[in-house]
């Protein structure tokens, strides 16, 4: 019997990845996906499900076809800027969507739900380095609406016995070591592939957002996170809720903060051009610094973050910005 999981957003960026994931760990990944941002030519794992959040009788469809023995769920809105922008399509389209998606799992029989969450959560904190029992205040509608669903997950947990293991990630980077598939938004919006761009002379220059924080060197920071070992540690959550070892939070990044300005500086390194660079105002929403303080995915899960200094990071970005996958 294959060994179906539902990867919602398998036709994304992390989802795409995590389908190479599953099926090297021997499952067969079932891409549920609406291709809103996704990509069709990305889902080459196993199957694609062409439906949306919203289709609640399409869900029960999918369930019943495949009867998967568990959910990844990575479907979602994600930018701050469009979340500050329009809160309510990302209330709607986020909370509502992963409601279905939970009663549609849970109508089906299927207990086990790896959910996708974030550190924006946390909101602001100063310089706090965040771990899973840091207080979570999120500042923009696209936090807000990762937190309602982690909390529409425990009310689940707590009235159907839905387990759940919930990644909060911090800044996903890089793209899949044997280019099979990698990072491509239409548009994009993220730091390291507009970076690329700027360096490939696709865009004109970089904009840094805001060099006025109370940083070193007054831009933001963040921790990256190389995609193919988040995905690694989604098979391992997948694989502790098999060992029946129960619901539980992971955060998903590696401890070390870089500002945008040193992230500028690594990637003028690794592909030995110069970083075309632009400096403008704050984006509304960004946090002045995201690190994670926590160890419990190593600990825990026995999660290796191998590939996740920023070099290697780079290096495989662009490898695959530069490959015959890439659409820009
Ligand atoms: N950033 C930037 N210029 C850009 C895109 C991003 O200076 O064109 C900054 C952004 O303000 C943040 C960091 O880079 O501090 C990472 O942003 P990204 O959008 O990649 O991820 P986020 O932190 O929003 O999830």
């Amino acid at each position: 019997m294959p060994r179906h999981i539902l990867v919602t957003g398998g036709a994304g960026y992390i989802g795409a990845h995590a389908c190479k994931a599953l099926s090297r760990a021997g499952y067969v990944p079932v891409t549920f996906d609406n291709l809103s941002t996704g990509w069709r030519d990305a889902v080459r794992f196993g199957p694609l499900e062409e439906g949306d959040l919203a289709d609640r009788a399409r869900l029960d469809e999918v369930f019943a076809a495949y009867q998967p023995e568990a959910v990844m769920h990575f479907a979602a809105l994600s930018l701050v800027g469009d979340a500050m922008r329009d809160p309510g399509t990302y209330w709607r389209r986020n909370v509502l969507g992963a409601l279905n998606l939970i009663e549609a799992a849970i109508a089906a029989g299927c207990g086990r739900f790896v959910f996708s969450s974030t550190c924006a959560t946390y909101g602001d904190q100063d310089g706090v380095l965040l771990n899973e029992d840091t207080a979570q205040q999120p500042i923009n509608a696209y936090g807000k609406s990762k937190l309602a669903i982690e909390q529409m997950l425990g009310d689940f947990s707590a009235s159907h016995g839905l387990e759940s293991v919930i990644f909060r990630y911090f800044n996903v980077a890089g793209a899949d070591p044997d280019g099979e598939v990698g990072e491509f938004h239409q548009p994009e919006t993220h730091l390291i592939p507009l970076m690329l761009d700027a360096i490939d002379g696709k865009r004109a220059a970089l904009t840094v957002f805001g060099t006025d924080y109370p940083t070193p060197d007054g831009t933001c920071i963040r921790d990256y996170v190389h995609v193919s070992d988040l995905v690694d540690a989604h098979v391992l959550g997948l694989n502790w809720l098999e060992g029946g070892r129960g619901s539980n939070v992971f955060c998903l990044g590696t401890g070390s903060g870089f500002s945008v300005r040193e992230v500028i500086a690594q990637s003028a390194r690794v592909t030995n051009r110069d970083v075309p660079v632009i400096y403008g105002d704050r984006r509304a929403g960004d946090a002045v610094s995201l690190v994670s303080g926590s160890a419990r995915a190593v600990r825990d899960l026995g999660w290796q973050p191998a590939r996740s200094d920023m070099a290697t990071m780079i290096a495989d970005a662009w490898r695959w910005h530069q490959g015959p996958g890439f659409r820009g």
